[in-house]
């Protein structure tokens, strides 16, 4: 049973309703015109009198009086152009963000024999730019013509040492291509060039656990930085 005292259907009075008495009401609708007195832009309370203050245009940079909080700038123009080149950055960000994701993608498609075959393009052009104006280790040219990077124990049959500064000198094309890396008189130079102990450890057995992707990567950066010092060192 309820003891609610109105009969149903009778519209309830406001101040009925919550309950409120004369001097509740009162202080309620004083709140509210305070409220509605600070609401007004650029007026301090108690000073109405007072002008908002100036402000300096995102765009053209005069000063102008906002007729809005957080007004940026002075008018219609200068509005659209600030819309504008908040456009043209959010593109130029989305661009950046679609080419890096692009970038990551392709990165992470990337099989080890890709970043194999990548760290050894940057590390065979940091070995020509060493060995720059030397002739060429196994025939002893100067050769004209194009210049590798030869491995003494080819990466096939000695894979640990693919990245092996000392393994890895200048030579030239046809020594490189056509005469299997001339290894007789390749063996005979090295020793002049490292000397015999050098060549004996590289001959020698060597622990090796293989390459993950990041010792590649790291192969690949670091010769890649060493390449660009030399390259910059010499103009
Ligand atoms: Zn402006
Ligand atoms: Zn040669």
């Amino acid at each position: 049973m309820t003891l609610n005292t109105q009969p149903t259907g009778t519209p309830i009075s406001p101040s009925s309703q919550d309950g409120l008495t004369t001097a509740d009401t009162q202080s309620k609708n004083l709140k509210r015109t305070t409220q509605g007195s600070t609401k007004g832009y650029g007026l301090q309370s108690g000073n109405g009198s007072k002008k908002p203050k100036q402000k300096k245009c995102k765009v053209c940079k005069t000063l102008f009086t906002p007729n809005k909080p957080l007004q940026a700038v002075c008018g219609v123009d200068c509005s659209v152009a600030l819309g504008e080149k908040r456009k043209r950055l959010k593109q130029a960000k989305e661009r950046r963000e679609t080419a890096s994701a692009d970038r990551a993608k392709r990165e992470s498609l990337k099989t080890r024999g890709d970043w194999g075959r990548e760290a050894q393009a940057v590390f065979n052009k940091w070995v020509r730019l060493r060995d720059q104006g030397m002739p060429c280790i196994s025939c002893g040219r100067h050769h004209m013509g194009q210049v590798h990077a030869g491995h003494y124990l080819s990466v096939g049959a000695r894979p640990e040492l693919r990245f092996e500064p000392l393994n890895v000198h200048l030579q030239c094309a046809p020594c490189n291509t056509y005469l299997s890396g001339n290894s007789i008189l390749y063996r005979q130079s090295l020793i002049e060039r490292i000397g015999l102990e050098k060549v004996e450890w590289l001959e020698g057995p060597h622990k090796w656990n293989g390459y993950s992707i990041d010792d590649l990567k790291a192969i690949k950066a670091k010769y890649s930085a060493l390449a660009r010092e030399l390259e910059k060192s010499r103009g």
